[in-house]
């Protein structure tokens, strides 16, 4: 068996990226996918702006789940976010 030098490309694609956001808020994200996910935002202008959206969606939403202070836990489901950004996208490409 030969072990050659082996060559890991941690390369990100766009949409691992988004996956690794949520991956990220859960603390879930090893070293390395975190260097790769850090490198992706900076080069990739798209992600970089995903990012900001849903950074200020989770602070939206965070402020609303706070006024409504009925749950102690901030827990924004998946779908809501997802759906915000959607809505975002879609009144983006309106001229
Ligand atoms: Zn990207």
């Amino acid at each position: 068996m030969r072990r050659g030098k082996q060559i890991v490309q941690r390369e990100v694609t766009c949409r691992q990226f988004v996956g690794l956001i949520g991956r990220l808020r859960d603390g879930e994200l090893s070293d390395v996918d975190r260097r790769s996910f850090l490198q992706h935002r900076r080069e990739c202008a798209r992600c970089s702006d995903y990012l900001k959206g849903y950074e200020l969606t989770i602070s939206a939403a965070k402020r609303i789940a706070e006024d409504s202070r009925d749950s102690s836990e901030t827990v924004i489901p998946r779908s809501l976010v997802n759906r915000i950004l959607d809505s975002r996208l879609k009144n983006r490409s309106g001229s």
